[in-house]
């Protein structure tokens, strides 16, 4: 269905200010003029959700998240960056495997399935999906989705 992206992501961050018991600040940024999109909007919600939640649950308390919406000709992009504990060049590759979680979030509770549920969501929609990150300075992941 034809989604407002804007209106869409500020109605998630107010969901997700609600439960923010680190006290992260979520900042949200936009660029580009068209913010409709066809896309599925439980599909949406699981992606940003999922990237919501561990950008928080990674970040040290009161850290810094971004929430970067830019629409481009071919194609919307999504960006959420943290602030939090990194991802280990060498874990990059598996992190979107079902049950994997890296060997720095040991005692961080979760079962290693949101991002697999993000890929499968973004492939639905002929995406693409990529991390940077560098442990101790933050990550940022980005989804792509052809108009
Ligand atoms: P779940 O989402 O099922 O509760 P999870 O967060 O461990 O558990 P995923 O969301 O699939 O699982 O993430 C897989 C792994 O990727 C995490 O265990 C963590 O090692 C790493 N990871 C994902 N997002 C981040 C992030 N923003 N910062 C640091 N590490 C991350
Ligand atoms: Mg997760």
């Amino acid at each position: 269905q034809l989604i407002n992206l804007e209106t869409f992501c500020l109605n998630l961050l107010e969901d997700f200010q609600l439960f923010d018991t680190k006290q992260t600040v979520i900042h949200f940024i936009k660029y580009g003029r068209c913010y409709r999109a066809n896309m599925d909007e439980k599909l949406l919600y699981s992606i940003l959700s999922n990237l919501l939640l561990n950008a928080i649950k990674y970040s040290p308390q009161g850290g810094n998240i971004y929430l970067f919406l830019k629409c481009e000709v071919e194609a919307t992009i999504f960006q959420v960056k943290d602030e939090g504990i990194g991802i280990p060049q060498h874990e990059q590759q598996k992190i979107y495997e079902p049950f994997y979680r890296g060997q720095n979030v040991e005692n961080i509770v979760g079962t290693g399935l949101g991002l697999a549920v993000v890929k499968k969501c973004v492939e639905l929609h002929q995406g693409e999906i990529f991390v940077e990150s560098e442990v101790g300075v933050g990550t940022t992941f980005t989804v792509k989705i052809p108009h």
